[in-house]
């Protein structure tokens, strides 16, 4: 019988009292791997008071015995790489090398928070006047709630809560109900590298649990990740009801390409980034700027490239591209697909008449325009599937200035052999991570990941030292003596 995942709150895992549930699918085969449930607010209340019950001893461990469960950790999910790389995608459907790395990138997300009592060091200035001192001190803020999207089932949990947890919160994650299943096992691991009870606390659902932690009062701050419109409302929202939160959006990466660069070595680059994952990615490469005369080569070297994908179940050995996440999403992609057709945009390749596209499984087969302005839906809006936008500039100046124009600024890249030509990117690209001659820039884990405009809400980014800051409050202590 096919399991109903269960919440896991103060060290249990709990039937949710919820009737309502969604299929998990693997979108690959379509099948049905597990039920979860859409848990009610009552839930997100019982894990709040769990993780706030936890968090008064965990916040008083010393920081050097919780950094150690987090090297614990860290072990654990080592040895667990390959049955975590494998349930991502039987539950994401991107192809098992990809999910190798995305697990790669979540053990990163340990590793830097193992770093704890670096981390949470203050300052002092021992003469402020005379005989006068002065220090910062730092604190956990107390329960800490996460809800995060479909397209990184690890990575993205895992930039808020070993970080979280390892600044003295206690946590409580609402997984996104498309992917849950990854949640439970980083629940079981962190418990078996000696997390207590209740510092961790997953709740499954949707918009309910939602809700429920954006208005409880027993949180303190909230990381979202997921798409702009709820991004939006979450930071509103919670914001509203005085907490911190950070939300990462959606995006429109734009990758620029001069006369100068590389053309093989872009190429590989832009395929990898733009179907790559099925184009789920927040730093996915969706728009193509080629400056120059280089749009003709590029394209035709683009379109070779896109037609020698291998389209497939991702568990499956040397497959590229693997399926959208459900049924739904793959139609939206059709319908923007024939959006841009009817909009006047160019198609070159075409990933409706793919064999897989028309199978089992939600297949959308590598899709590029050429040919692409601004003025269309195509090029305004995260399609968020392997669908590529070619436009042209004459100049760079001009190719950042179309970059400029999106709504999003999460990255941006420039393919180049001139240093000149970096600098004047680097300059005047308005977005917060980029990538020079690389398809997705991506920040490491002790780095922010620092999306601009639309694809950022809030102060402090998510990783890093700005998400010490975020997870964190300070005491200013001036004393004589
Ligand atoms: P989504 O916005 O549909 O869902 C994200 C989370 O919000 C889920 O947990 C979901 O249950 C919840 N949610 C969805 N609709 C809601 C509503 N109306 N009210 C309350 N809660 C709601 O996003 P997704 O489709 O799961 O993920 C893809 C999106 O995430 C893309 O836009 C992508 O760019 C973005 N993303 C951004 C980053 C980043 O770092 N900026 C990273 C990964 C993904």
């Amino acid at each position: 019988m096919t399991q109903t995942l269960s919440n896991y709150i103060g060290g249990q895992f709990v039937p949710s009292r919820s009737e309502k549930t969604d299929p998990v699918y693997n979108p690959a085969t379509e099948e049905i791997l597990a039920y979860v449930p859409l848990s009610t607010k009552e839930e997100v209340d019982l894990a709040v008071q769990a993780a706030a019950k936890a968090g008064r001893s965990w916040a008083k461990t010393a920081v050097p015995r919780r950094a150690r469960i987090l090297f614990k950790y860290q072990q654990l999910l080592v040895e667990h790489w390959e049955e975590l790389a494998r349930l991502i995608t039987a539950e994401n459907g991107k192809s098992y090398a990809e999910a190798y790395g995305e697990v790669q990138r979540g053990i990163e997300c340990v590793e830097f928070a193992a770093g704890a009592p670096t981390l949470m060091m203050g300052k002092q200035l021992p003469d402020i006047a005379t005989n006068l001192e002065s220090g910062m001190y730092r604190y956990p803020i107390g329960v800490v709630a996460g809800i995060t999207p479909f397209n990184f089932p690890m990575m993205v949990p895992c930039w808020m809560f070993p970080l979280a947890i390892a600044c003295g919160n206690a946590f409580v994650l609402k997984p996104s109900e498309r992917t849950p299943l990854l949640a439970q096992r980083l629940a079981e691991l962190f418990a078996e590298a000696g997390l207590p009870d209740g510092v961790l606390n997953v709740v499954h659902g949707a918009h309910d649990v939602v809700n429920g932690i954006l208005e409880h009062p027993g949180i303190a701050a909230i990381s979202f990740v997921g798409s702009q419109p709820v991004a939006e409302y979450v930071y509103k929202t919670a914001s509203s009801y005085g907490k911190r939160v950070q939300a990462l959006a959606g995006a429109k990466n734009h990758s620029i390409v001069m006369p100068s660069a590389d053309l093989d070595a872009a190429v590989t680059q832009i395929v990898s980034a733009a179907f790559g994952s099925a184009g789920e990615r927040c730093m996915a490469c969706s728009v193509v700027v080629a400056v120059g005369d280089v749009a003709e080569p590029l394209i035709g070297k683009l379109k070779q490239a896109a037609d020698e994908i291998s389209i497939g179940n991702g568990a499956d050995e040397g497959v590229f591209l693997g399926p959208v996440i459900r049924q739904a999403h793959k139609e939206r992609t059709l319908s923007y697909i024939e959006a841009g057709e009817q909009e006047g945009a160019k198609l070159v390749r075409d990933g409706r008449r793919d064999d897989a596209a028309n199978g089992k499984g939600y297949f959308v087969g590598p899709t590029i325009f050429d040919e692409v302005t601004c003025e269309m839906k195509i090029w305004r809006d995260e399609i968020f599937a392997p669908v590529l936008s070619v436009m042209r500039a004459e100049t760079l100046e001009e190719a950042i200035e179309i970059s400029n124009r999106s709504d999003f600024a999460n990255g941006a890249c420039l393919f180049t052999q001139d240093g000149s030509d970096v600098r004047q990117f680097r300059e005047h690209i308005d977005a917060g991570m980029l990538g020079v001659n690389l398809g997705v820039p991506a920040p490491m884990a002790f780095f922010p990941f620092s999306g601009w405009k639309n694809s950022f809400y809030g102060d402090l980014h998510a990783n890093g030292t700005d998400g010490v800051e975020f997870y964190t409050r300070k005491k200013m202590v001036t004393a004589r003596w």
